[in-house]
């Protein structure tokens, strides 16, 4: 198949692209490089099945391929709330520009969404039924409400054009690749560690995330966009497997065997509390479940870490 990715020269896109190759497909990445880098991808350059294009998909876009993947947008809080407009800009004309694209050429097209379409859960683990907890006018609003906007346009572009639509919801994801100066916690705690620096936690670092292993995202994902055609999703992806923060930061410090010591800062504002999947309807649909444990990714990504900085 031919198939474009949006945002393919990040870290999640960047991995999607190299699996898809391996898998025969015809690959084209677009990507404006605000938080991706050629590097990610620079290994696939020499392979004739692979295009890079620089483009930006708040702009419209024109190509006939049999699937889209619309992973383009910053995913670190330091990321997108650098320019909280273009990033609302960026989910929002970016999923116009990107559904009007696949109702043209009838491809499906997958809508990276994410867990934070949650907010600050109330209720614990979240389902997919579940409407969530936003703050609409929060420092973080920019990714959740644009996040939120794309899945109603998703949507409705189903409902009014028949348009074939996926949409998975993302729980934290962590990996090679991912950016050393994103600023989201897996990269930070085991950069810091790697340069014996103080581990930073925000507030008390009891609050939780549940970290899924970039290539169990990678399996979900693909099912998804391959999953029977009346099945439309949201689908939660992620490990359900919950972690305090303080709990990351023992396993960091133990596995890169750092001399660190853990620091206590701010919590910024509108920090959601607690995150973990329900992934019922995943296994259901899909057949599908998480398999790389937390310690056997870490190690992987301390490894991948140590070569770059
Ligand atoms: P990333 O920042 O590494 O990658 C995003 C890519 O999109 C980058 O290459 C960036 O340059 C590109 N991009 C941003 N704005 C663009 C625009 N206007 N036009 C073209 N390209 C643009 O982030 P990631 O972790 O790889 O995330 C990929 C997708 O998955 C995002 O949509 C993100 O919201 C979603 N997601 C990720 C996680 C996670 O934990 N990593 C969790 C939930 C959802
Ligand atoms: N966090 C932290 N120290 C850091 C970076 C993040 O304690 O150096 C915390 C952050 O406040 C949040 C959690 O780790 O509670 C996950 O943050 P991240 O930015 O990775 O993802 P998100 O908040 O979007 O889930």
């Amino acid at each position: 198949m031919k198939i474009l990715i949006t945002g393919g020269a990040g870290f999640i896109g960047s991995h999607l692209s190299e699996r898809l190759l391996k898998e025969g497909h015809e690959v084209i990445v677009v990507d404006n490089y605000f938080t991706g880098q050629k590097s990610n991808i620079h290994h696939l350059m020499d392979n004739h099945n692979f295009e890079l294009v620089r483009h930006d998909i708040t702009m419209p876009f024109f190509i006939e391929v049999d699937q889209i993947y619309n992973l383009a947008c910053p995913a670190s809080p330091i990321h997108y709330q650098y320019n909280a407009i273009k990033t609302v800009k960026t989910s929002v004309m970016g999923a116009i520009n990107m559904l009007g694209l696949a109702k043209r050429i009838n491809a499906t097209i997958l809508q990276a969404s994410t867990s934070e379409v949650y907010g600050d859960p109330d209720i614990h683990p979240q389902v997919e039924s579940y409407w969530g907890h936003v703050n609409p006018i929060g420092i973080r609003a920019c990714y959740d409400e644009g996040k939120r906007c794309a899945e109603t346009l998703f949507v409705n572009y189903q409902r009014q054009n028949d348009v074939k639509i996926k949409i998975i919801r993302i729980f934290n994801t962590y990996g090679p690749r991912m950016h050393p100066n994103d600023g989201r916690v897996v990269s930070n705690f085991i950069v810091q560690a790697l340069k014996g620096k103080d581990i930073t936690i925000y507030g008390d670092g009891m609050q939780t995330r549940s970290f899924q292993y970039v290539d169990d995202l990678l399996e979900g994902m693909t099912r998804m966009m391959n999953s029977r055609p009346d099945f439309h999703g949201p689908v939660n992806i992620g490990n359900p497997i919950e972690f305090t923060i303080k709990e990351l930061a023992e396993h960091v410090i133990e596995l890169t065997g750092a001399k660190s010591k853990i620091i206590y800062q701010d919590l910024p504002m509108d920090d959601p509390m607690q995150r973990q999947p329900d992934i019922s309807l995943a296994k259901k649909e899909l057949n599908w479940e998480p398999k790389v444990h937390l310690r056997e990714g870490l190690l992987k990504t301390i490894e991948y870490f140590k070569t770059v900085i």
